[in-house]
């Protein structure tokens, strides 16, 4: 991750109140968690060790990818004395994880599964996710033995819809923000980890540094999409290369974001008008074109010339995205660069030369 495990763990041993909950990604309900007092603690890169992965994976596909090996040798080991593990129906690698806590008695911890629905939004996406949204609060009340009010669930909310209208103004406004992409992700990938209460407080003093009167950033600006920014010096390659990340599509970041604030007024409705409402996803969304009018929408108004799309290894949902993205961005006039990474410690120097050829290109055209 961004951050070391070091640093989370020194985190949470102050940090636990009522407990530790293992969250995989990409969408699950946080805010139930946060009701709830629990510290919800996702797991996108998890390096293991050599060996560790082929002994985790040994009851699954050999070519999972690494956040599915990572998450399988915690939920066998445990971790942080974590009092669940949430895994969410994002693809079938997932889908198999959970099976295999659920039926095969491999996770040290309880599992809860989150499904939400796939396809657009309508009446019995709706109706389907409200059914798990309830199945999943009452497994998490028994896990931590208390029950939640809705009165509680409504401030965790609001909480939550405070932090994504930052997160979206932050992520809009970045070229007036003096910082790197690299501490810039490092503040918002806290998000993973943080108490939502305390990752509130982090982001308004990121909030606090827009300087709207700033000098425009220097460099190309690229919109990058993909599931995770790792290795983190991708960010060091890009800036090295003369480009920066003015758009934001990583599921870990912006992509989960709900793109409005709702206008329900019933907690449960809420939830599912936030989840309904965020940005088109391959592991919510069947239709690959809704992403490509979202991306070429968002590359114009930030004037991006160039699309790095960035995949993790054996991705699934990304993968079977990539070419209708290539071809519907290149249609659209954007350049396009597809790289794929594990989560290896650092960037390849084959990778950075790619990087750095491609932005060379996007600077000989109209950027
Ligand atoms: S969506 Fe992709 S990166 Fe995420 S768990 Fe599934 S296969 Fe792995």
């Amino acid at each position: 991750m961004v951050v070391t495990d070091e640093a989370i763990r020194s985190y949470l041993a102050s940090h636990r109140g009522n407990g530790v909950v293992l969250a995989l990604p990409v969408l699950y309900p946080r805010e139930v968690l946060t009701a709830l007092d629990l510290c919800g603690v996702e797991v996108w890169a998890h390096r293991t060790p050599p060996g560790c992965c082929t002994q985790g994976a040994g009851s699954m596909q050999p070519y999972l990818c690494p956040t599915v090996r990572g998450a399988r040798v915690l939920l066998g080991q445990g971790f942080e004395g974590a009092i669940a593990a949430v895994i969410p129906h994002t693809c079938d690698s997932m889908q198999g994880l959970a099976a295999i806590g659920l039926d095969m008695g491999a996770s040290a911890m309880p599992v809860v599964t989150f499904r939400h629905p796939r396809g657009g939004d309508r009446a019995s996406a709706r109706e389907f996710l409200q059914a798990e949204l309830r199945a999943f609060i009452a497994s998490i009340e028994r896990i931590a033995g208390r029950k939640l009010t809705m009165d509680r669930l409504g401030d965790a909310i609001e909480l939550h819809e405070g932090i994504d209208r930052a997160m979206r103004r932050v992520l809009r406004m970045r070229t007036c923000i003096a910082l790197g992409d690299v501490e810039l992700y490092r503040i918002l990938r806290k998000r993973e980890w943080m108490r939502a209460s305390d990752f509130a407080f982090e982001l308004r003093a990121l909030e606090q540094m827009i300087d709207s009167a700033a000098t425009p950033r220097k460099g190309i600006p690229l919109m990058v999409s993909g599931m995770v920014p790792e290795p983190s010096d991708f960010f060091e390659a890009v800036d090295a290369a003369g480009a920066y990340v003015a758009v934001d599509d990583y599921a870990a970041i912006g992509r989960r974001l709900p793109m409005h604030d709702t206008q329900e007024a019933e907690p449960i409705g809420r939830l599912i008008d936030r989840m309904m409402g965020a940005a088109p996803c391959p592991t919510r969304t069947s239709d690959p074109w809704s992403r490509v009018r979202y991306l070429v929408e968002r590359a114009r108004a930030a004037r991006a010339p160039g699309a790095i799309l960035h995949t993790v290894k054996f991705c699934e949902p990304e993968l079977f995205d990539v070419p209708v993205l290539r071809r519907g961005l290149e249609e659209a006039g954007l350049k396009v660069l597809h790289i794929e990474t594990e989560f290896e410690p650092q960037m390849s120097g084959q990778l950075v030369t790619r990087i750095e050829a491609f932005v060379e290109m996007l600077g000989g055209g109209d950027a």
